[in-house]
């Protein structure tokens, strides 16, 4: 009777690894009937050409790297280590630092195949405004991304992941966590990065790393993480696509650090 009820698979668990930035907080339910016109809402003409997915069936181990607070000079150093890997991310971009001298790095990122995702204007702690500061940190980083890429962003990370409920009622984009391994903190060294990140990666996980300015340290922790998880057989995928590659439809009211099939 029904055509297509999807009946879209909550997979937002959030291990909480991350005490520091408290990626321990989850809500969940809410779920619509209709999450489907979330995509039908805003298209707008494309200048540059979107990534194109596979068929779901085609993908195997897959995990999503993320970066968040650029775009920066590091950013430029995190796609070339993306680029010689053949491999792809997603960047979480601070409003306020898409400036003019990085629009030929967002650009690069994503005639690469990444996908470029909102991470505030300020990035400050947003369940202190009011909502009408919090759409206005919103609107300011999607209008500066559909500038420079002619793609509205589908995902917002919250600053120090840091979420309430006027913040899910006001964004219309997936609140997406991740497991990270501290990477902001100039005191954790490479090893410790790389070490980190290989214990929580798993099918279907969301990385958490930051290309911040000067963050030198996590561009040499990336070539070794790529290293190993080539090695041990994942497939690199946006955050996008790695919704699409599970069959899960996003859902409002949570927060995934992963996405998996059930
Ligand atoms: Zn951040």
């Amino acid at each position: 009777m029904n055509k297509y009820i999807k009946i879209a698979i909550l997979a937002a668990a959030v291990a909480g690894i991350t005490a520091a930035i408290g990626c321990a907080k989850q809500e969940s339910g809410s779920k619509k009937a209709d999450s489907s016109s979330k995509q039908e809402t805003e298209k707008q003409e494309e200048t540059l050409p979107k990534r194109e997915y596979k068929d779901p069936s085609e993908y195997g181990k897959v995990i999503a790297l993320t970066f968040d607070d650029g775009p920066s000079s590091t950013t430029s150093l995190v796609l070339d280590k993306l680029e010689e890997h053949g491999a792809v991310g997603t960047f979480f971009l601070i409003g306020d630092n898409i400036t003019d001298d990085k629009a030929d790095t967002v650009k690069r990122a994503v005639s690469l195949g990444c996908e470029i995702e909102n991470h505030s204007k300020t990035h400050s702690y947003m369940t202190k405004m009011s909502v009408e500061d919090i759409k206005a940190e919103i609107d300011y980083t999607n209008e500066k991304i559909v500038a420079l890429t002619g793609r509205k962003p589908e995902f917002f990370r919250p600053p120090y992941i840091d979420v309430n409920n006027e913040m899910y009622d006001a964004i219309d984009e997936t609140f997406i966590c991740g497991y990270g391994c501290d990477d902001y903190d100039a005191k954790v060294e490479i090893e410790e990065r790389v070490e980190r990140t290989l214990k929580q990666a798993k099918d279907g996980a969301i990385i958490l790393l930051h290309d911040a300015e000067g963050n030198v340290k996590t561009v040499a922790a990336l070539e070794k993480i790529l290293t190993e998880l080539e090695a041990q057989g994942y497939e690199f995928v946006t955050v996008g696509e790695l919704f699409h590659a599970k069959g899960v439809t996003p859902q409002e009211y949570a927060l995934y650090s992963e996405v998996t099939a059930q």
